[in-house]
């Protein structure tokens, strides 16, 4: 072989090596790290519902609002390059007197090109929730739970009930492309908040940045005694938690900013949660099959009703 043939040879194996390495790092490679670490107390969270006096939530209705696409691998990394639904959801819990609004989603015009669908009418209705609602709690900023708010037509009145925290409002680019229109915050007071906390009867905040900074967690007891367990996008799908892998590297490290060991914490403290306590139902960011067999199992209702009829609302 000649000399020069051999080191084309040689750098093309070296390129080879080099490119299949970082494909693996930042495509694929999604194992447990050492620094995993998040401690979640479920008797802690119990205690601390128990010890609230009211009336819990009677029923937990969902709306898909829209959905994304993503490659498979950029949901649980290793997972190939076949499309996957990523739906946007919002979620109301209703009391006997008052509901509560879980999630916000986004507007048509926040997703833009990234939505494969958006439904109108239940954008719509959504809308007209939030504006009823005594209170709004958002799982992360990110414009498809944040979106929600930030274009509401009615903006000055829905912040009255919405309890954002601390670190939700820190980073205004983590919000991007949703914004809050200029003077729109002046003079709100966010919430801050260690570890949990007892926002209305029934429903617990649990702190778990690392998908975000303003990341946590939204437990909810109903009434009737049964638990869902709202986790953002701390996993985007179930599977992230019955395989204990992360989003691709790509995606974490590059689009999201995340703190990669905090996320596979929580995906740890889930799988064990979700090993003790079965009967918890835990509702990832963007699982159309879980919301789907929830909803099948009555847990969850689809479409948010009409309140006004069947309550006794104050309209
Ligand atoms: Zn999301």
């Amino acid at each position: 072989m000649p000399k020069w043939l051999r080191a084309v040879f040689t750098a093309l194996v070296v390129l080879l090596v080099v490119l299949g390495a970082g494909y693996y790092w930042f495509v694929v490679e999604s194992s447990m790290p050492d620094d995993a670490n998040y401690a979640f107390d479920i008797r802690e969270v119990r205690r601390m519902v128990a010890a609230v006096p009211g009336d819990k939530p009677e029923k937990v209705e969902v709306e898909r609002i829209g959905s994304f696409s993503f490659p498979a691998t950029a949901i649980v990394a290793g997972d190939g390059w076949a499309q996957r639904d990523m739906p946007v959801f919002s979620y109301r819990l209703v009391y006997p007197d008052q509901t509560v609004i879980v999630d916000t989603a986004l507007s048509e015009e926040l997703g833009g090109g990234n939505l494969v669908s958006f439904d109108e009418e239940a954008y719509a209705r959504m809308n007209k929730a939030m504006s009823e609602a005594s209170l709004i709690v958002i799982t992360h900023e990110h414009m498809d739970h944040i979106g929600g708010i930030t274009t509401h037509p009615d903006l000055p009145a829905v912040l009255q009930s919405t309890r954002l925290t601390v670190e939700q409002l820190a980073e205004p680019d983590r919000r991007g492309p949703a914004v809050f229109p200029d003077g729109a915050l002046d003079g709100y007071e966010p919430l801050d908040y260690e570890k949990y906390m007892v926002i209305a009867p029934g429903i617990v905040l649990i702190e778990a940045p690392g998908h975000s900074p303003g990341s946590q967690m939204i437990y909810v007891q109903e009434a009737d005694g049964s638990e869902l367990l709202f986790i953002g996008d701390v996993a985007w799908q179930y599977r992230n938690i019955v395989t204990q892998r992360e989003r691709a590297r790509l995606v974490t490290q590059f689009f999201l900013k995340e703190d990669r060991a905090a996320v596979f914490g929580q995906l740890a403290a889930l799988k064990e949660l979700s090993e003790a306590e079965p009967e918890i139902s835990i509702v990832p960011g963007h699982d159309g099959e879980i919301v789907g067999s929830l909803v099948e199992a009555g847990i969850l209702i689809e479409g948010f009703g009409d309140i006004t009829d069947e309550e006794s609302g104050e309209e």
